[in-house]
């Protein structure tokens, strides 16, 4: 971790906007910055706390909610409330889960796509169990699609929420990806980083990243999974949902903790566009770094103009706004209110 201090000089006639925006002069004279860097994956961030307060163009109050309510309500109607017409089945058909189903992704990125699609139209109306169901017909969906080609083992679960996470159907749903020959390349470098960390340290990286973030004040036990609010977030808010030792990812326990997670996210934190991740090994293998593992990202209000991934995060070190001290904090307290279902 490197602090540095940013100074500037801004003229006096700057004086009434900086008061406004970021609170007081005083506020951007002098502006701490912290940069983090896991040595182990290199995977780092910049913590520019005025970047959240900073003035943005377009879209006025980004979180207006009647707003986003409306833009929702207008695609109603859309192929997606009717997926046995509206979405292609899979060469080998459907899953059917206790709130949703399983299509065909029409423009496929894997050798096979899948979308499972909610039963009702709105993304943000999923709960605790809807959650924890939309995790099972994943693997279903996996299950079903390995009986026809057995080869296909790297199996990745992503929920894009919303356009500004990349969404490009409003209407609830999440993708589902079966690939062969090597898991996704995020993940089999990770693999790689903590491969590494075991040879030299004898010590399991995952374990030490849990610990860690524990022994900071960054997690949450959640039963089967421990959340942490990440020290290195790829973009805002992140969290990771690690299972603990022997729980799988269709164990019950960790699939409503997943379940607890969203509900959490989107209601005490207040995200509405969210990316989604559950990394587990390919199907059938046992790799020591890895247990499953959802990570899950703010991808900010929907209806702020610029993106929030320019050349720095492309290229260089992710900016980040949010603190996970005071994320952490906040996803703990909400947690406590959301039960499970069973
Ligand atoms: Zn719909």
């Amino acid at each position: 971790m490197r602090t540095d201090v940013a100074r500037i000089d801004p003229p006096a006639s700057m004086d009434t906007w900086l008061v406004e925006h970021f609170g007081s002069v005083d506020a951007v004279r002098e502006q701490t910055v912290v940069r983090v860097l896991d040595r182990v994956t290199l995977d780092g961030t910049v913590f520019a706390p005025l970047r959240a307060l900073r003035p943005v163009d377009g879209g006025g109050d980004g979180t207006a909610e009647d707003r986003l309510a409306a833009e929702i309500a207008a695609t109603e109607g859309d192929p997606f409330c009717r997926p046995l017409e509206g979405t292609p089945a899979a060469a080998w058909g459907r899953v059917r889960g206790a709130s949703a189903v399983s299509g065909a992704n029409a423009a496929a990125y894997d050798a096979e796509h899948g979308v499972l699609v909610f039963d009702g139209h709105d993304p943000l109306a999923f709960d605790v169990a809807s959650v924890a169901d939309l995790l099972t017909l994943g693997r279903q969906w996996a299950d079903a699609a390995r009986a026809v080609d057995p080869s296909t083992d790297a199996y990745l679960f992503l929920w894009n929420c919303l356009w500004r996470a990349g969404g490009s159907i409003i209407h609830g749903h999440a993708q589902t990806l079966l690939g062969r020959g090597g898991h996704h390349a995020r993940i089999e470098r990770w693999r790689r980083d903590a491969a590494g960390y075991a040879a030299a340290t004898g010590r399991s990286y995952l374990d030490d990243l849990v610990a860690t973030h524990h022994d900071l004040g960054l997690i949450a036990d959640l039963g089967g999974a421990t959340l942490l609010a990440s020290l290195t977030p790829v973009k805002e808010r992140e969290l990771w949902l690690v299972a603990n030792d022997g729980v799988d990812d269709a164990d019950l326990a960790f699939r409503e903790a997943v379940g607890r997670m969203a509900v959490a996210y989107r209601d005490a934190l207040g995200v509405r566009a969210f990316n989604l991740v559950l990394w587990c090994p390919p199907l059938d293998e046992s790799w020591p770094e890895l247990r499953p593992l959802v990570r899950i990202v703010d991808r900010g209000a929907p209806f702020v103009r610029p993106s929030d991934i320019g050349a720095m995060e492309l290229f260089a070190t992710p900016v980040v706004g949010s603190d996970p001290f005071e994320v952490a904090v906040r996803m703990r307290a909400a947690l406590a209110g959301i039960r499970t279902v069973a």
